[in-house]
């Protein structure tokens, strides 16, 4: 009897600890797995990337009327739009691998570029680019940079730092289409040298400077080990097309928000 009571109590001892196995087991289970960050669905744009060009943000002190110019009030508005309707700024990596090898990229993507290197670039722009989470770019005159009505080399630097891709728009700006030879050369040769000293990047975009580009150009640019270069000529950016010869959209004050909101799901916007 006194056996049979044993085996008893072992099997009751098994049993409890089984139960507890199971427990801990379903325990663990109904521990909620940590969130899934949330995926970005990525295809193949049909129609293209729109490339965004803006120059200076803000007023500027020159001429209270440049179109070129976008008050601040208009730019954050564009980028409110932009991240309320679920579209994804892209690098420019991004960008080369989808014109270059037909590559997805997040869906409703977009390209945000930004000329010249204008003080606002560093005291507007990043912040806005911080708080959205967004990829951009910056085309600098790289002769420019510490000239007192541009950026320095340590708000660039910072730029870099937060995430914004700095590239090469020429060393003094100037039309590389009308250079020959080693002044062509020279120029694009300091730009590239320049980026690689103060930033320790080896560059690999250009920005034609007044959206002026040849062949001869684009030759001296792909020696140089630039990938993509890009013009002022309308229009998206699409697979196969010259990528010394990028389209981009122009965005100035006389777009308001619903000619962006055009300017960023039609390439037949309307003109303004
Ligand atoms: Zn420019």
């Amino acid at each position: 009897m006194r056996i049979w009571k044993l085996v008893g109590m072992a099997l009751v001892c098994l049993a409890l600890l089984a139960g507890c196995g199971f427990t801990g087991e379903q325990k663990q289970e109904t521990v909620a797995a940590p969130e899934p960050a949330k995926q970005v669905e990525m295809a193949v744009p049909k129609n293209g990337v729109p490339v965004l060009m803006y120059h200076m943000i803000g007023v500027d002190p020159a001429d209270p009327h440049n179109q070129a110019c976008l008050t601040e009030e208009n730019f954050r508005k564009q980028m409110k739009f932009l991240k309320d309707n679920d579209f994804h700024p892209i690098t420019m990596e991004q960008l080369y691998e989808y014109m270059a090898y037909n590559k997805p990229v997040p869906v409703r993507p977009v390209v945000l570029t930004f000329d010249d290197g204008y003080p606002d670039t560093y005291s507007i722009v990043m912040p806005v680019m911080k708080e959205y989470g967004f990829a951009c770019t910056v085309f600098i005159p790289t002769y420019d940079a510490d000239q007192s009505t541009r950026l320095t080399w340590q708000q660039i630097k910072e730029m870099q730092a937060a995430g914004m891709e700095i590239a090469s728009h020429g060393y003094h700006h100037e039309r590389v289409n009308e250079m020959g030879g080693n002044t062509l050369e020279a120029e694009i040769q300091k730009s590239q040298a320049e980026l690689k000293e103060h930033l320790g990047i080896t560059n690999e975009y250009f920005c034609y400077p007044y959206g002026g580009y040849n062949p001869a150009a684009a030759k001296v640019l792909k020696q140089f080990g630039i990938k993509l270069a890009f013009t002022m000529d309308p229009g998206w950016a699409k697979y196969g097309d010259n990528p010394y010869a990028v389209k981009r959209i122009w965005i100035g004050n006389e777009v308001d928000i619903d000619n962006f909101r055009q300017r960023v799901t039609t390439e037949k916007y309307e003109q303004r």
